[in-house]
């Protein structure tokens, strides 16, 4: 199986890679998900080169306009949208989806550089500050058809965006329902609330082509779902991708 980049800039990239928590971690959970319990090669990712050895990546979760500071520092964003644009397989995780999102909305989104290719608008911080983060059962139909499992997937949310709108190719996995949790919507601004005006849920879980991302943090969990869609994902797009093996930068 080739190599997934987990771009490790700051954030929860060694959650995804081996499963450790780091202080910062919100929840503390005893056995996460990692790449490395699935048997899954990875490699972090801090260099534009970098991305040239490996056949999909995963942007965690974090802080996006650190990340995106230090991601302009390292002259990386060229690098990822060429990576994006070759349609090689990405998923975004929280501050990963911000950063695939073609638009930005919210608290402090001024001038932050992003990714893009995502055809969405994402709302930073859309559920409020760090300590209305929450935990909260979901409704994927895509990912239990295709992975099995329990019905729900248990979305953990850490001063979460979520996803205001998307374009036409864009398929909607998840919607996190507004009431499940009193403190959404209270963020000072009250920006989400209007944007969304009477609507009782937000997306929070989309893919489109070889882009996939979730406002939650699969890797916090012990439920592998989310790392095995996307890794059956990536398969299927570099089997099927004759313009990434031709370049000769494919594993
Ligand atoms: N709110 C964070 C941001 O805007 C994302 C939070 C997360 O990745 N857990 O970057």
């Amino acid at each position: 199986m080739a190599t997934v980049g987990v771009l490790a800039l700051q954030g929860s990239y060694n959650e995804h890679i081996a499963g450790i928590f780091s202080s910062s971690s919100f929840l503390f959970i005893a056995s996460s998900i990692s790449l490395r319990r699935l048997g899954v090669k990875s490699v972090e990712i801090r260099k534009p080169e970098q991305l040239l050895d490996v056949a999909s990546l995963i942007i965690p979760g974090g802080e996006s306009t650190t990340m995106a500071k230090l991601a302009e520092l390292h002259n990386l964003f060229p690098s990822l949208r060429e990576f994006v644009r070759m349609g090689k397989p990405v998923w975004g995780t929280c501050a990963g989806l911000i950063f695939l999102a073609n638009k930005a909305t919210g608290q402090k989104t001024g001038g932050q550089e992003l990714v893009g290719g995502l055809d969405c608008t994402v709302h930073r911080n859309f559920f409020g500050s760090q300590l209305q983060s929450f935990e909260t059962e979901l409704s994927i139909p895509e990912l239990v058809s295709t992975e099995g499992g329990p019905e729900t997937f248990r979305g953990v949310f850490i001063r979460a965006p979520a996803i205001l709108d998307v374009g036409p190719e864009v398929q909607v996995l998840a919607h996190c329902p507004v009431s499940s949790n009193s403190t959404l919507h209270s963020n000072s601004s009250g920006e989400g609330k209007e944007e969304k005006g009477a609507e009782d849920k937000v997306i929070v879980a989309v893919r489109q082509g070889n882009l996939l991302a979730t406002a939650f943090h699969p890797e916090l969990t012990s439920d592998n779902r989310w790392h095995s869609y996307f890794l059956k994902m990536a398969g299927d797009v570099e089997g099927s991708s004759s313009s990434i093996a031709s370049i000769g930068v494919d594993n």
